[in-house]
């Protein structure tokens, strides 16, 4: 027997009827996002390895560790995207879209690609929902994407995620806190992790950020970014706070959130689920009024976040909220002899063409397994074509959610079905 393939390690297969529920929070994030008059971008699945490593930085983890980096026939090196932000950055930039007193809010939907250890709520291939919003730099955007961010679980009827939000200060305070915190760890240096000893050096915030909870411990006291905010950054987060509170979003104020590079200022968030266990991050949020300058645009602020569908899907699920699957509702057309087979092929186009759901039984069954089909499709309703309907030239038609059965002319089935609302049967 030829060898059996398996799915690439840290991947996984999204097939019916899961995909399903996978449609549903898609088609929400979609709904969520026009409210919020977001329209969607879309950009390639690689890019240059070197917007990466510009636009989030070598020495992430990210970056450093788990891109999928190759060279193409043409000697290129290039990278699966690791993220969104950075393509839609530049995308912005290579079309010449800042202009002023204008803001390109734009939503996608994508696969991600990061070369990480598989385990519970961690892929190598996720998938994520995001949006970002160049050009505005006011609280006001701050709190209507976060706004966005936390009506989209909402709308899913998610509960017990927590809204975590920080201030990350900008260009002007960071070096007071970078002064403090350098010197508060160095009498501690030696206790560190060692990644963490070496982040003294490069980027202390980065810290904040370390698993290790001997390293927690150390930092718990640090100096936060929060308590050195200069008056600018300081009125921005207090103003976002009061849009906040207007808005009935409650949230924590976190000051070890951070975000370990320089183009990310002021406003930085995160959604948890403490259920999730170790990997407890729905989505992640901040504003990097650095981002567009660095990737060699004009000096734009930006702000965004990003949101996995994976752990959103299993905090729904924790949290018992039942989602559609795919196939439910819609007709199954059942012909038990050959004539009326014949005709139920060609009524269930016809039912189609009314914008409904038709299927058919394609292995001559009997009644009873046609019934179970319909069943398993879960169909709101069956119409049934014997010897009998074919001669009266009347349909048998049943509610299956009611278990109601009435005659309804041939001719006429597919739009009497079409004026009734077809929901799943429960
Ligand atoms: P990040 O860009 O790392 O802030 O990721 C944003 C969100 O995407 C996280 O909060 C997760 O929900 C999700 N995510 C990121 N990486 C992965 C991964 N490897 N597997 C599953 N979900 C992920």
């Amino acid at each position: 027997m030829a060898k059996g393939y398996q799915a690439p390690r840290g991947t996984q297969d999204i097939l019916p009827p899961v995909s399903g529920q996978w449609h549903h929070l898609e088609d929400t994030f979609r709904q969520v996002c026009e409210r919020y008059g977001y329209q969607e971008a879309r950009t390639p699945v690689f890019e240059e390895a070197a917007l990466f490593a510009r636009g989030i930085g070598d020495a992430t983890d990210i970056v450093s560790k788990e891109m999928y980096v190759f060279e193409d026939r043409g000697g290129r090196s290039l990278s699966l995207r690791p993220e969104g932000t950075a393509g839609i950055a530049r995308a912005f930039v290579e079309h010449k879209l800042a202009g002023e007193k204008s803001a390109w809010k734009v939503f996608y939907l994508i696969s991600i690609f990061r070369y990480e250890r598989p385990q519970a709520g961690r892929y190598r291939q996720a998938h994520q929902v995001g949006v970002e919003c160049f050009g505005a730099g006011g609280p006001d955007v701050d709190a209507e994407i976060i706004a966005l961010n936390m009506a989209w679980y909402r709308d899913l009827g998610m509960k017990g995620h927590e809204l975590r939000l920080n201030s990350l200060g900008c260009p002007a305070c960071r070096p007071g806190h970078r002064q403090a915190l350098t010197s508060a760890l160095a009498d501690v240096a030696e206790e560190l992790c060692p990644t963490c000893q070496g982040r003294l050096d490069t980027n202390p915030l980065r810290v904040f950020d370390c698993k290790s909870p001997s390293c927690g411990e150390l930092v718990a006291n640090a100096p936060a970014p929060l308590d050195y905010l200069c008056d600018g950054c300081r009125s921005h987060f207090d103003a976002l706070r009061v849009l906040l509170d207007g808005m009935e979003l409650p949230y924590e104020i976190d000051p070890r959130l951070v975000r370990g590079l320089d183009y990310y200022t002021r406003t930085a968030w995160e959604v948890k689920y403490a259920e999730l266990g170790a990997q407890d991050a729905l989505c992640g949020g901040g504003r990097y009024d650095g981002l567009v300058e660095q990737l060699g645009g004009p000096k734009t602020p930006g702000i965004g976040f990003a949101a996995g569908i994976e752990r959103a899907l299993v905090a729904l699920e924790k949290g018992g909220i039942t989602m559609p699957e795919t196939g439910a509702g819609g007709v199954m057309v059942i012909g038990l002899d050959e004539a009326s087979r014949q005709r139920s092929v060609l009524l269930a186009e016809e039912i189609r063409a009314h914008g409904l759901r038709a299927e058919t039984d394609y292995f001559e069954r009997g009644l009873k397994a046609q019934m179970k089909q319909a069943d398993r499709l879960g169909a709101r309703w069956a119409v049934m074509l014997g010897e009998e309907e074919m001669a009266s030239g009347e349909a048998t038609v049943r509610d299956l959610m009611s278990g109601d059965q009435e005659s309804v002319p041939l001719e006429g089935v597919a739009g009497w079905l079409g004026e009734r609302v077809v929901t799943p049967a429960p």
